[in-house]
């Protein structure tokens, strides 16, 4: 009998939606996709405070390159709204651990320095990548290191961290250098970023692709091929079968799987393979990185920020690298809304998941508006702490390509385990960790299947 082709989608997010979207464009309809929570749409999750939508996971789009970002020609498409987000006036908003504003010629300088680390760090990238028989690499630290240029005092750390941190969600000491520079998002997409904020979600991208091909007229997703709430637990295969049990106890089976969860989740061991994954393919995803990346919301009943052009962006320059460091207001997206958020990366992130939010609401406001604004100013009113660590759904953000992690062994990290596909944004060598990334690597994903099924077809068994 004729080897019949259905799949097992794991994951609703971006990627997990394009793979779904891939096979059924190429006639092959006999899917299903598996979600584990009940909404489409993974990492482009909107959340509220105080009535205002903000956005718990990706944000900005990229413009002004010489391509066109796919998750910006859908945001265009369904016009959902987007600011520019203005980072040139930085040099005169970054401020000094205990209050008051570093003077602008200082950090112009400074500035000036780390668009030269930059730079070398793109030039010693190329160098690296034109020896091809090597693997040859070293951290954004290293790169810092050899040029004798290795930031060291409050004010450098903060801007390193902008530069670098606030991108990779990691420290330059684990960033791999020749992965990330250059990097291909800003040069392929542009360097403009626009923080979207719409009332309907940045979710709504993925929404109005699932619409296209799980809905009737393109109304409400609805399709009986998608099915919500259904986290998977046990994914057991052979040559050419899957049978994938979920936490309700319900069974599937199917020829194929493409599973799209996040480099988090399956180093969590939270989906058990029966049999066990390789050796080599548990190394390759235990040896990547799932780096976090936290905005923490805060609505106060009026501002006592500074606002206005040229002071949505400001930098708090701690001792600490990484303390409280990027904040943005939202006076130009939602006026009136008196909401300021403030990013945190890694061991930050780490630490503020586990402490209560009224902890942290008691330190940002004592160790550092009151410090900048003064004791005067009012207690915010409510604080969100987005927690994608916690989240056994995500175990993170986004992946960091890190130092010592070859190509070979990115290699193996998508390698199908026989009937087993996988995708994801960490899947996506060129952009890695953006949404894009996602959108590319589902696309790319499927068709690796597709060519299999043909393979199949044509009698050519591999
Ligand atoms: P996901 O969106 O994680 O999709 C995987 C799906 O699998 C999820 O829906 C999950 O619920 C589901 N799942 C997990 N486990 C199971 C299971 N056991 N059974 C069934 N289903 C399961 N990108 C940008 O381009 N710009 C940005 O500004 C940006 N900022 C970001 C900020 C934050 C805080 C975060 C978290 C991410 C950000 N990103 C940004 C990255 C971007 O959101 C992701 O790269 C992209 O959305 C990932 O899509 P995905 O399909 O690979 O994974």
């Amino acid at each position: 009998s004729p080897p019949s082709n259905s799949v097992i989608i794991v994951g609703a997010g971006m990627s997990g939606i394009m793979a779904a979207k891939t096979l059924e464009e190429a006639g092959y309809k006999d899917f299903i996709i598996l979600e584990a929570s009940s909404r489409v749409g993974g990492r482009l999750h909107k959340g509220n405070i105080g009535g205002h939508t903000i956005e718990l996971g990706a944000n900005w789009v990229n413009s002004g390159g010489p391509k066109s970002s796919p998750s910006l020609q859908i945001a265009k498409k369904i016009k959902l709204k987007t600011f520019y987000s203005d980072y040139a006036n930085l040099t005169s908003n970054i401020y000094k651990q205990d209050g008051g504003l570093h003077q602008k010629h200082v950090v112009e300088s400074a500035v000036r320095i780390a668009k030269t680390r930059d730079a070398f760090c793109t030039n010693l990238s190329k160098m690296l990548s034109s020896e091809t028989t090597r693997d040859d690499d070293t951290s954004i630290l290293g790169s810092q290191r050899l040029l004798k240029e290795v930031p060291m005092t409050p004010l450098e750390m903060a801007i390193d961290y902008f530069f670098n941190d606030y991108e990779d969600a990691e420290p330059p000491r684990i960033t791999s250098l020749k992965t990330t520079y250059p990097r291909n998002q800003l040069v392929d997409f542009g360097e403009d970023s626009y923080f979207v904020a719409d009332p309907r979600g940045f979710e709504s991208v993925v929404h109005s692709v699932a619409k296209q091909f799980l809905s009737h007229r393109h109304q409400v997703i609805r399709d009986p091929r998608l099915k919500l709430n259904k986290v998977v637990r046990n994914i057991s295969y052979s040559k050419d079968k899957v049978t994938v049990k979920t936490e309700d106890g319900s069974v599937y089976q199917a020829n194929y799987a493409i599973v799209s969860v996040s480099i988090g989740v399956l180093q969590s061991d939270f989906i058990e393979f029966t049999p066990n994954l390789p050796l080599w393919k548990k190394l390759a995803i235990n040896n990547f990185n799932m780096a976090i990346y936290t905005k923490i919301f805060m609505k106060f009943p009026y501002k006592f920020w500074p606002t206005g052009p040229g002071t949505e962006f400001f930098i708090y320059a701690h001792e600490r690298r990484g303390y409280f460091p990027i904040w943005q207001h939202l006076e130009n997206e939602m006026p009136g809304s008196n909401i300021l958020f403030v990013t945190v990366t890694d061991e930050e992130s780490r630490r503020v998941e586990r402490q209560s939010d009224e902890k942290t609401k008691a330190e940002i406001m004592n160790n550092v508006l009151r410090k900048l604004f003064g004791n005067k100013i009012p207690e915010p009113q409510s604080i969100f702490v987005p927690r994608w660590w916690s989240n056994r759904f995500f175990n993170g953000s986004y992946s960091n390509w890190p130092n010592g992690f070859t190509q070979q062994s990115y290699k193996e990290l998508k390698e199908p385990i026989g009937p087993i596909y996988f995708t994801g944004e960490h899947t996506n060598s060129t952009y890695l960790g953006y949404i894009d990334g996602a959108y590319f690597a589902g696309i790319n994903t499927a068709n690796d299947l597709i060519k299999c099924f043909k393979q199949f077809s044509d009698g050519h068994h591999i």
